[in-house]
């Protein structure tokens, strides 16, 4: 390994902005992730992000705010939460949640199978017991039984516009499940219209966060939607819709 792919440690930018720093461990985890990431982009397109100040930002940082909230990571994540991580692709935000948050249980979903065998090695190199792979589509997998209504927690980050998100989210959580959509730029128009397709999933907006990004300091923002009744048996619809026809 060289020098120029030594990730950065910013243990006082961690405790700052989430009030939360890596062990050693971790850290040797995020470095090996980002390692075995430049390794397998070399074969598959994994990600744009390759310098260490960029990945330890967008990807490790980003992934860890969005669960967390009042400085603090989600509070039914460290009781052991399960989650999925709908079109992680290079594992995220599944990979460093699971990693950072080590009670709670994630299904990395990608509809990719070369990302999937990628992935499936990266767990057992990083030793990550509590994180499993899964592959399909979004909207087939929310319409399976063994899947729909039983996950605590859904991320989903850089896959659809939001509409799309929340209805690939909203059939895989359980009643008062919480799905958290990672976005860059949003604006209350946006609310407006994704409102009215929440409201149909049989969820609601239970919050809005904007934030800035400790480095480049890009705006960036997560939208954390609440299940307060059952989906309709008609959403996810069909492979391609949600994206055709977005609610
Ligand atoms: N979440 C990651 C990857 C985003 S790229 C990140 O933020 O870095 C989008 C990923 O979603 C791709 O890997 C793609 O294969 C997957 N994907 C797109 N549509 C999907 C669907 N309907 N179901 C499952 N995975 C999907």
């Amino acid at each position: 390994m060289t020098n120029d792919n030594l990730l950065p440690q910013m243990a006082e930018i961690w405790q700052q902005t989430l009030n939360w720093q890596p062990t050693v461990q971790q850290q040797e985890q995020f470095q090996r992730l980002y390692e075995l990431i430049l390794e397998g982009n070399l074969q598959l397109n994994l990600t744009r992000i390759t310098d260490p100040l960029e990945f330890w930002e967008k990807h490790l940082w980003d992934s860890l705010r969005g669960i967390t909230t009042q400085m603090q990571f989600i509070p039914s994540l460290q009781a052991g939460a399960s989650v999925i991580d709908i079109g992680t692709g290079a594992g995220f935000p599944g990979i460093p949640v699971a990693l950072a948050v080590p009670n709670c249980t994630v299904t990395l979903l990608d509809s990719t199978r070369k990302k999937i065998t990628f992935l499936d090695k990266v767990l057992t190199e990083l030793t990550l017991t509590n994180t499993k792979t899964l592959i399909g589509r979004a909207e087939e997998i929310g319409q399976q039984l063994q899947q729909r209504q039983t996950y605590d927690i859904a991320l989903i980050r850089a896959v659809g516009t939001a509409s799309v998100c929340a209805e690939y989210a909203l059939p895989l959580l359980k009643q008062s499940g919480l799905a958290i959509i990672y976005r860059g730029n949003w604006t209350e128009n946006e609310t407006t219209a994704l409102e009215n397709a929440v409201n149909q999933l049989g969820g609601v907006i239970e919050s809005i966060e904007a934030f800035t990004t400790p480095l480049s300091e890009s705006i960036r923002h997560c939208l954390y939607l609440r299940k307060v009744a059952p989906t309709s048996a008609s959403f996810p619809r069909t492979v391609g819709l949600p994206s055709q026809k977005p609610l």
